[in-house]
């Protein structure tokens, strides 16, 4: 049984109690039933993508990778490998992702009875994902600072708060690295697999 907290939070800019958010903006699965025309834009941007993606594979991931495989001492080339990761190009990254999102959506969008089946469970998920994290649990010491919110981690034991809540739904503890979105959440504080959290935390919604 999930806490839902319907309670009240402290804003520490405003110095005052506020109510915690619920649901604040719609689903994906509600913006495709609201503008149908999507289905072709859809169609387009996952080709603009493509072409994003190609074109930066081939000017840049590649002749760099290229660049760091050609180095002969095995812990250099290890090194540069590593860093590359962390440092490649963000608007590589973004391709890969919004394609990832874009091709879900396609899938959303067409009429057979397997997106049917997907769609139930793409909106669960969905629905899960979007789920504010302060509406799951009853944190302690919770304090809104700026856009994040700071709470006691509710999974090791501490006297001050290092755990975040990021404006996009997202938590990290500095204590402990406990982090992910809101179905990560459920399934760390119910101990449960993904489809099991995204079950319960369905039937809350
Ligand atoms: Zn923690």
């Amino acid at each position: 049984m999930i806490a839902i907290n319907n309670g009240t939070y402290w804003n520490e800019e405003l110095c005052r109690y506020e109510e915690v958010p619920t649901f604040p903006y719609p689903t994906e699965i509600e913006l495709l039933k609201i503008f149908p025309e999507a289905k072709e834009m859809i169609r387009q941007k996952i080709d603009e993508w493509i072409r994003v993606k190609g074109r930066l594979l081939n000017q840049e991931v590649i002749p760099a990778l290229n660049r760091i495989n050609a180095i002969k001492d095995d812990f250099t080339r290890w090194f540069w490998k590593e860093a590359y990761k962390s440092f490649v190009n963000p608007r590589f990254i973004e391709a890969i992702e919004q394609l990832a999102r874009l091709e879900r959506l396609q899938i959303l969008t067409a009429d057979t009875k397997h997106s049917k089946n997907i769609v139930g469970f793409e909106q669960k998920k969905e629905i899960a994902k979007q789920t504010p994290i302060l509406s799951l649990y009853f944190f302690q010491k919770l304090r809104k600072l700026g856009s994040r919110y700071t709470a006691l981690c509710p999974f090791h034991n501490e006297d001050t708060p290092s755990f975040i809540i990021y404006p996009d739904n997202s938590f990290y503890c500095f204590g402990c690295q406990a982090h992910g979105d809101a179905i990560d959440f459920i399934k760390l504080i119910k101990g449960c697999s993904f489809k099991e959290a995204i079950g319960l935390m369905a039937g809350v919604a």
